[in-house]
């Protein structure tokens, strides 16, 4: 385990071998890699490929939705598209991580940037022994993704992971026949229910405050998870008269995130921002209204430097519940 209590992995390296020997020619090939400073990352895999790789801090989101890109640049009196993303592999992702694909994939299913992206991306999935902090549920949602990998097994997740196996003539077991090896000490994690009317009739609580007044807006919290996508828009002019417009992340723990034209702020004070942030993760927004978006990755726990839990406020809501 790392410095901040992430998961980690079990190399599979003959499969990885394998894998490896397939896919380069086609894909830049990622997964964990741990960094001078101590911190895991997913970044380029060279030969030093770790016997143990780690849950990265930034999570596999950066190579669908990276934290700044060019949606377009203008020049020459013609709008021009950005460049096609390279072919990417990245091999070494949880199976909370391959749900959080799922949740990005309905979110962006209408966002050609990201569907150029996710085409593009082979995911490829490795058993983990959970952090203190984890809380992944297999029920949540449906796992994305191409390959899961066991030293005994090999799930194919796409028709894409599909005829990868096949070229390499490992035997397939069925997902469906099959569960995916989630993990047990993870899965006895407390989990507390709480219905989105409780919510809502929970506003005045004071848990809510108590928190509040320690969280400190930095964002870590929502950069690390990989279900959270608020973005803004920036058009940044050159002298040359060309234009580009950038898509960065955004952060709904800062204090502008509700401002809109004419002043006005939907959220002015941390606490609304705690409760926003709340309601996304337990409920989402818009078309996946209902969908519980938070895989219990534990990232925000372990980023956070106040330590601000969202499983916590949702127990002490659920104690006061009548
Ligand atoms: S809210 Fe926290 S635990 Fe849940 S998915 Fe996001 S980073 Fe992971
Ligand atoms: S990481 Fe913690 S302190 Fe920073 S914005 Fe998130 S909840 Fe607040």
């Amino acid at each position: 385990m790392d410095r901040m209590g992430f998961p980690s992995f079990a190399v599979e390296r003959p499969l990885l071998d394998n894998i490896r020997t397939r896919v380069e020619d086609v894909y830049r090939l990622c997964g964990p890699v741990v960094g001078e400073d101590g911190l895991c990352r997913l970044n380029d895999l060279d030969s030093a490929w770790p016997e143990q790789a780690r849950l990265g801090v930034l999570p596999v989101k950066k190579f669908l939705f990276p934290p700044r890109e060019t949606l377009w640049t203008y020049r020459s009196a013609s709008y021009q598209p950005p460049e096609s993303p390279p072919a990417t592999a990245v091999v070494g992702l949880s199976l909370c991580e391959l749900q959080s694909v799922w949740y990005l994939d309905q979110l962006f299913a209408e966002d050609q940037l990201y569907g150029a992206r996710r085409q593009r991306l082979l995911l490829i999935g490795l058993p983990c022994s959970p952090g203190p902090h984890c809380r992944c549920r297999c029920e949540l949602m449906p796992v994305a993704g191409d390959l899961f990998l066991t030293k005994e097994r090999v799930w194919s997740l796409s028709p894409r992971g599909a005829e990868l196996m096949e070229h390499a003539g490992v035997t397939l077991a069925s997902a469906t026949s099959s569960p995916l090896p989630w993990p047990e000490q993870s899965l006895q994690q407390t989990f507390t229910p709480l219905s989105e009317s409780q919510f809502q009739g929970s506003r005045s609580h004071q848990v809510w405050g108590e928190e509040a007044e320690r969280c400190l807006s930095c964002g870590a919290c929502s950069a690390v998870c990989p279900t959270c996508y608020c973005y803004d828009l920036l058009d940044v002019a050159g002298l040359n008269g060309q234009v580009k417009r950038l898509r960065t992340w955004d952060n709904c723990f800062f204090a502008e995130h509700g401002q809109v034209a004419g002043g006005h702020d939907f959220r002015p004070d941390r606490v609304s921002r705690l409760q926003f942030r709340f309601e996304h993760k337990r409920y989402s927004f818009g078309a996946l209204r209902g969908q519980d978006s938070c895989v219990g990755c534990g990232r925000c726990l372990a980023a956070c430097p106040v330590g601000i839990d969202l499983e916590q406020i949702a127990s002490r809501l659920g104690e006061a519940l009548p």
